[in-house]
């Protein structure tokens, strides 16, 4: 094997399919190991998901939120504002230039590298080629690496109505609605609860599993778990939304709540119920291209697919569906395709809710530990005792490690409260 520093691609073609952080990540780095790179993209923006309607556009207005709430808390210390008054126009031109931005700075890049940018659908047409959806243009390659991402799995039954919405549209806001049902207490789900309340909705969470925030260890979930009874009208746990019906005025939601039904009005409902990869629209059982039973993309640690020559990145090859993995996962797979000898090791990829107290986590949980039957200890910090989180009034909160008692290594770790986002880059 050569030595990694002298490999280069000497303009073999590398083509990307998806332009969202794992594939921009991987068009960049392949150009920069000198591949002749083409990144197609289906729609006009380059950014995926995640800076188009996802990560960006949701934390902006998280923000925004935050800001609001942190202001009113201020009551406690004496230090009253008056209620805000939300111009939701000027809000989303916000969010939405800073999605532009972040969008035309990524075409910029790819012109400096010389980033071929093709808008439209790609399909494989052989294992060498690509089609563009509507046109007749074949697009050959040495390499390619898949990045098309996941979609909003849609709920059973559902009726069209604008006041029913998925993650993508609920971050367009032209009205806020009274009273919103939030149909899945997972991580968009509740990143959603915060940003309509703080906007002020009244908000119900319905969440089908028998806890919300199931992914993390009760103890250290439960500040946050504590400030969303706080701020939502209702949280039902073992609750199945069944049927969604419509009047002029409301959309009825009929909810089994274990044993019981019941039914409520709600001025609009977001779906938050989970996310399907995008594999179905590449064709690839015209190249046998393997697919695991939920149709993601079977991979090796070098993100590698069944066919050598093609990688799959991203959500597109299954959870966690996280940007900051989808691009690490392109870099691999470009330094992969040049000959680098890299591979993708997933035990450390921290997950953050950007709610208020935020809650972020990596490795394993104690629950995980315990399950696996290893041997660990916890180290649990109430943030009663630290003077910093009492003086800005933020103790409610707690740090949590999971560690094995002989080698003390760290097999995981989470922190519940204020910039948890960004201590838990201390423990990853
Ligand atoms: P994507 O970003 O989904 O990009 C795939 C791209 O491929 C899309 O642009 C799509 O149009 C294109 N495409 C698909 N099929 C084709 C085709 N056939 N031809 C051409 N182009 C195609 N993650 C975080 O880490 N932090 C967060 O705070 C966070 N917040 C989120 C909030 C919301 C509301 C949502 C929905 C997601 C959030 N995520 C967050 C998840 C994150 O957005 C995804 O994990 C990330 O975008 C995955 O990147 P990707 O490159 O795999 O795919």
């Amino acid at each position: 094997m050569p030595n990694n520093s002298t490999l280069a691609a000497n303009g073999n073609r590398l083509v990307v399919i998806g332009s969202g952080p794992g594939g921009y990540s991987a068009a960049f780095r392949a150009a920069d190991l000198g591949f002749k790179v083409t990144l197609i993209e289906r729609y006009p923006m380059l950014g995926g998901v995640c800076l188009n309607v996802g990560c960006i556009p949701s934390k902006t207005l998280l923000h925004a939120t935050a800001v609001i709430n942190s202001a009113l808390a201020l009551k406690e210390q004496g230090i009253i504002f008056e209620s805000p008054k939300i111009q939701t126009k000027q809000l989303m031109q916000f969010k939405d230039d800073v999605i532009t931005r972040l969008s035309n700075g990524l075409a910029e890049l790819a012109k400096q590298r010389q980033v071929k940018v093709i808008q439209g659908s790609a399909y494989f047409h052989s294992e060498h080629q690509l089609k563009i959806t509507g046109s007749e243009q074949i697009i050959s390659f040495d390499k390619a690496i898949i990045a098309c991402g996941s979609r909003n799995r849609h709920l059973a039954n559902t009726i069209e109505d604008d006041r029913i919405m998925y993650s993508s549209a609920s971050l367009n806001i032209s009205n806020i609605p009274q009273r919103l049902l939030i149909i899945g207490g997972g991580i968009i789900g509740i990143e959603s609860a915060f940003i309509y309340q703080g906007l002020g909705s009244e908000v119900t969470i319905a969440e089908i599993q028998s806890r919300i925030l199931g992914m993390c260890d009760a103890d250290i979930a439960k500040p946050l778990l504590d400030q969303l009874m706080h701020i939502c009208n209702t949280i039902h746990t073992q609750a199945q939304v069944i049927k969604l019906e419509r009047d002029a005025e409301h959309i009825n939601a009929t909810i089994k709540i274990s044993d019981n039904i019941i039914s409520k009005q709600f001025d609009a409902v977001l779906i938050a119920s989970g996310r399907l990869p995008n594999s179905d629209q590449l064709k690839l059982e015209a190249i046998n291209l393997i697919t695991d039973d939920n149709g993601y993309i079977v991979v090796d640690e070098c993100m590698r697919t069944n066919l050598a020559h093609i990688y799959a990145i991203g959500d597109v090859t299954g959870p966690p569906m996280l940007a900051h993995k989808a691009s690490r996962q392109g870099k691999i797979a470009a330094e992969h395709a040049v000959g680098m000898r890299v591979c993708f090791n997933p035990k450390a990829i921290p997950s953050v809710i950007y709610s208020k107290p935020e809650l972020a986590w990596v490795g394993l949980t104690e629950e995980d530990a315990h399950t696996a039957d290893i041997d660990y200890r916890c180290a649990i910090f109430p943030w009663q005792a630290s003077g910093r989180a009492l003086s800005s009034n933020q103790s409610n909160g707690l740090s949590k490690l999971i560690y094995h008692p002989q080698t003390k290594k760290l097999l995981g770790g989470a922190v519940c409260g204020a910039n948890a986002d960004e201590l838990i880059a201390e423990i990853t």
